[in-house]
């Protein structure tokens, strides 16, 4: 691979993974498929056991994905019909599916434009009797502002959407151990990515961990799989993906760290731009940058730009949840949401990976320039 002059440069590339992960997985399939231990397994309770430590919480229940891990999590929390739970538009439309699943009503608050998180003073507004929960989401890779949200959630739940967050940090602590549960997302291209699709649920709470290893598995009782305690599904991470996910931990600082070095190499290099670049790190906390998202003018014109020079930009997300046609009929018409609304129409996603290469950052910024010129 040259390093001098890249061209194409890509948003994401996971065919760059360490060629000796890739050794591993082989003997990974190899051992499993003789094994015949597909669903449940050791390696499912190894990484479980890994991932808390790493999260600095209690429990880790992997999960099939981190839709469900945001559901099971709310359901085990006891949100469902006639509950409202609180979270943002400016998000990936999964944290909304999520509580729609559980049967809840979604209620949307505006982002704060300096953080691109839920707004902890929209939130203690958006509050009813009905509130069941929160969902804050950790938009890109920084951490949302939980201490205000805690503090405007009271004693309500609040459930840490970490789906882009594996590693990031506030306070000392990472996401996962901040809330009362967080979701997480090991889709591909997540900081921590299976080579299929995976979540997981991690708490500190005891009983709510039991309840949705129970939900994942058709609501089995512990003591006895014949026995339902209450209605689940099928929504376990397979063996496999947590035996190949063990495998990538061990790595995720340092793929977290050279994310963090492309972020500033971008910043540097962007800095006489007309570009509105991402905040940085939140005081005594730590970006992982799972997304590196400007905004700009004329937004789907750099786009377009960018692509024909065959630099792959991307937007996340160019339809907020609320205006989107399966969450319209939630009672936020366009222009309810001013900052999440402007957001997307701003917004305009940079490539990075960890294995994203100082020439290819250099690459994205000329053409950018000449784009913007
Ligand atoms: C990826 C993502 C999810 C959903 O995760 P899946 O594993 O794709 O179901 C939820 N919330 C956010 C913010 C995400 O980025």
């Amino acid at each position: 691979m040259s390093h001098v002059a890249a061209r194409t440069v890509p948003l994401v590339d996971l065919s760059r993974l360490d060629a000796a992960i890739f050794a591993q997985a082989r003997e990974t399939f190899e051992r499993i498929s003789r094994s015949g231990a597909f669903t449940f397994g050791d390696d499912l309770e190894a990484f479980e056991a890994e991932f808390a430590d790493y999260c600095g919480a209690a429990h880790c229940i992997g999960v099939s994905d981190g839709t469900d891990a945001l559901r099971l999590a709310l359901v085990a929390m006891g949100v469902g019909p006639g509950c409202e739970v609180v979270t943002v538009s400016h998000t990936f439309v999964a944290s909304v599916e999520a509580i729609a699943a559980t049967g809840a009503d979604p209620v949307f608050v505006d982002v704060d434009p300096g953080t691109r998180c839920m707004d902890p003073a929209r939130l203690a507004a958006a509050i009813t009797p009905r509130t069941a929960a929160i969902v804050p989401v950790h938009l890109y890779g920084r951490p949302a502002p939980m201490d205000e949200i805690l503090a405007a959630a009271g004693d309500l739940p609040v459930l840490e959407d970490a789906a882009q967050a594996h590693g990031a940090e506030l306070n000392g602590q990472r996401t996962g151990s901040i809330g009362t549960a967080a979701g997480f997302s090991f889709y591909p291209t997540k900081n921590l990515g299976a080579m299929g699709d995976g979540g997981a649920v991690v708490t500190d709470d005891p009983e709510l961990a039991a309840t949705v290893r129970s939900l994942r598995h058709h609501g089995a009782d512990a003591a006895d799989a014949n026995r339902h305690l209450r209605p689940g599904s099928t929504a376990r991470l397979d063996n496999l993906q947590a035996a190949l996910l063990r495998l990538k931990l061990p790595h995720l600082d340092a793929w977290n760290d050279a994310r963090r070095a492309a972020a500033k190499r971008y910043r540097v290099a962007l800095d006489d731009l007309p570009v509105g670049l991402p905040p940085g790190d939140p005081d005594g906390g730590r970006h992982v940058y799972h997304l590196f998202v400007v905004e700009v003018e004329d937004r789907d014109r750099v786009r377009a730009g960018l692509r024909e020079s065959e630099v792959g930009a991307a937007v996340h997300y160019p339809t907020p949840a609320h205006l989107q046609p399966a969450w319209r009929g939630l009672g936020c018409p366009a222009g309810s949401l001013p900052h999440t609304e402007t957001a997307a129409r701003r917004c305009l996603t940079l490539p990075i990976f960890p294995e994203i290469t100082d020439s290819e950052i250099d690459r994205v910024v000329e053409v950018l320039a000449e784009v913007l010129s």
